[in-house]
């Protein structure tokens, strides 16, 4: 057994096979850049080299940084992670030439998988299904433009150098196929300096099946069953599954025979995965289901199957890089219930998906399940690498449970001031369809407006932020009657949530938020959401009738007039100021004589439904 490894990568990963190492007595080594000095990863390990500043391209993709790093601390082993350099077969050839055991796929097999054409024609030799396509030296446009036609239309390009969802084209008709053709061979071009592109049929509607495989030195190779990953977004995956849902034992044992001839026919070594694309328009058929592409390397989503095998993959893989057999025959291997992995990025939902980072004054995790992260409260995510702040993965016996307890852990994560997917995560989990096992990889495009939360806060939120909001004293509304002896029990309170001010008519079933302060922010959470809360407002949370005056948008609209100012006096049914929403005008009146006390909008804001516009206090007389 290796006795040192030395981790070329970062984050939850490099965390994540310190932790296996450590647990076999296996001395640590950490690689970083300037800006990860003090991160977790560098923390656990034994060891840590500085390897360059910030950018990937100067430190974590250094070949000879990292070999020196080796060196110099005289790591036996070289652990790649995923991502980088691991599927990088020049960097594991030299890692191999420095005499150090490179933990990770034989060169040999990441070539013969790194280009898609020539993996698909080794596929093709070794029996195993492929989607329908074309994949020859002829690429010219006339020619390609025929084999379309043959195929028949929605046909996929793909660059055959493409990866992470680049360069490929969808075409729905025969004319619109040059176009297309020109623009994916450009953007391969660019992006991979190789044009040749490959014709595959699309398949409508498809699912995403993985199959775990596994080799050895002494020529053993097993699976470890089928994941399923098909809940993406733009092709990232976003909730990953083992196993999968529909799978019949007839199917399963094709598609993961298949696999095993896949890694086979690369005299595979290590950890790796056979991707695979399903119609499964009428179920999952085992003669509809294609070979895709061949990962070689640990995927992210490994911890589905190890929380369905009970095996730890990364000691798999230190004790193959090792040169001891795999761990497990084929039959000592079984499926025990049912895993789901959901990954929280730090991006923004509700502004289209847009990466958020910046420090991490607030990040806690739900606790009694498994949590893989590489980053603590109070570090920062950097705009220089991957978003991912964690893996959330829960195990149950049945895939109902699981999937209730992934959206019950996502709905207790709490990160503030970094915006997550939290919430999103917890409506795909909880999502009907979803639970019904309805999903294909256009699932979340398709039902964007009923997974994406919105900006605002909805109506739950207003109640928490309500709850939260009453004097600490009496939390509960049903004992506030009693509390106000001066006025008739008062449910209304304004609350200022994310700066804006919402009237709420507190309701007994408001859900229980959680709300702290964290560095003078109050904050709410609620359901994986983060809302911050302004003060309460005196003249609601103290002294009774005052909030009758509120006036509130009837709809989202925009102020288009303001006739009052703040203290000005007026009379009931006199015009305050003009919404426009929906195309109309619609004035808003004074509901009796008084003083405009606050003034919430100016012309030209937009508002949301229910938003405070102004209030109205009650004159003396
Ligand atoms: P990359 O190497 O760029 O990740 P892949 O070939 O793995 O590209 O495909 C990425 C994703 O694109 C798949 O997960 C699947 O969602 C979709 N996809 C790939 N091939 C097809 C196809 N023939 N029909 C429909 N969708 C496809």
């Amino acid at each position: 057994m290796i006795k040192s490894l030395l981790i070329a990568n970062r984050g939850e990963i490099a965390c994540r096979i310190i932790r296996t190492a450590r647990s076999m007595g296996i001395r640590t080594i950490a690689v970083h850049s300037d800006i990860d000095a003090t991160m977790p990863f560098v923390q656990a390990a034994d060891e840590a080299v500085r390897i360059g500043p910030a950018p990937a391209r100067e430190s974590y993709l250094v070949q000879a940084r990292i070999l020196d790093a080796a060196k110099v601390t005289g790591a036996e082993a070289i652990h790649p992670g995923y991502g980088f350099l691991s599927e990088n077969a020049a960097f594991a050839e030299a890692v191999e030439a420095a005499g150090i055991v490179w933990v990770g796929a034989p060169p040999t097999s990441i070539r013969a998988m790194g280009l898609k054409d020539a993996a698909k024609a080794l596929m093709m030799a070794a029996d195993v299904p492929v989607t329908p396509g074309y994949m020859g030296e002829d690429q010219s446009p006339e020619h390609l433009q025929a084999q379309a036609d043959r195929i028949g239309y929605p046909v996929l390009i793909k660059a055959v150098a493409g990866g992470g969802g680049k360069g490929m084209r969808k075409v729905d008709a025969a004319q619109d196929f040059a176009g297309a053709l020109l623009s994916c061979r450009r953007e391969a071009g660019a992006s991979f300096g190789d044009e040749r592109v490959l014709l595959e049929k699309y398949i409508t509607g498809p699912r995403h099946i993985e199959v775990q495989v596994f080799g050895d030195q002494h020529g053993n190779i097993v699976h470890l069953f089928e994941r399923d990953c098909t809940l993406q977004r733009r092709h990232q995956k976003v909730i990953e599954e083992a196993p999968a849902p529909g799978m019949d034992e007839a199917t399963r044992a094709a598609i993961c025979q298949a696999a095993v001839k896949a890694a086979k026919a690369v005299d595979y070594v290590g950890a790796g995965t056979i991707e695979f694309i399903a119609d499964a328009s009428e179920g999952l058929r085992a003669d509809r289901i294609w070979f895709m592409e061949m990962n070689t390397r640990l995927q992210v989503e490994h911890p589905v199957t190890e929380e369905i095998t009970g095996q730890d993959l990364v000691e798999w893989q230190l004790r193959v890089a090792s040169g001891e057999p795999l761990p497990c025959r084929q039959e000592e291997l079984a499926i025990n219930g049912w895993a789901m992995e959901a990954r929280l990025y730090a991006e923004n939902p509700a502004s289209g998906f847009l990466p958020s980072t910046g420090p991490l004054d607030r990040l806690r995790f739900p606790q009694g399940i498994r949590v893989d992260s590489g980053i603590a409260e109070g570090g920062e995510v950097s705009p220089y690498y991957d978003p991912m702040i964690a893996k959330i993965i829960v195990h149950a016996p049945d895939r109902g449970t699981a999937a209730a307890r992934l959206a019950d852990a996502a709905r207790q994560v709490e990160v503030w001031p970094v915006r997550t997917n939290a919430a999103f995560l917890a409506r795909a989990a909880a999502d009907r369809d979803f639970i019904a096992g309805n999903i294909d990889t256009g699932f979340i495009e398709r039902h964007a407006d009923r997974l994406v939360p919105m900006a605002e806060p909805a109506e739950p939120v207003r109640q928490a932020a309500a709850l939260a909001l009453l004097p600490r004293d009496d939390g509960v509304w049903r004992r506030l009657s009693g509390f106000r002896a001066n006025a008739a029990p008062d449910r209304r309170i304004v609350v200022d949530i994310a700066d804006h001010n919402y009237l709420v008519e507190l309701d007994d079933n408001a859900p229980r938020g959680r709300d702290v302060t964290v560095r003078g922010d109050r904050l709410l959470f609620l359901d994986g959401e983060a809302w911050p809360l302004g003060p309460p407002r005196a003249s609601a949370a103290g002294a009774g009738a005052a909030s009758d005056g509120a006036l509130l948008a009837p709809m989202p609209g925009k102020v288009i007039a303001v006739e009052v100012a703040e203290g000005d006096t007026v009379r009931k049914g006199q015009k305050l100021l003009v919404l426009e929403a929906m195309k109309m005008e619609q004035a808003m009146l004074a509901p009796f004589d008084g003083v405009v006390a606050d003034l919430m909008v100016k012309v030209g804001g937009q508002v949301t439904e229910g938003m405070m516009l102004t209030r109205i206090e009650r004159g003396e007389d």
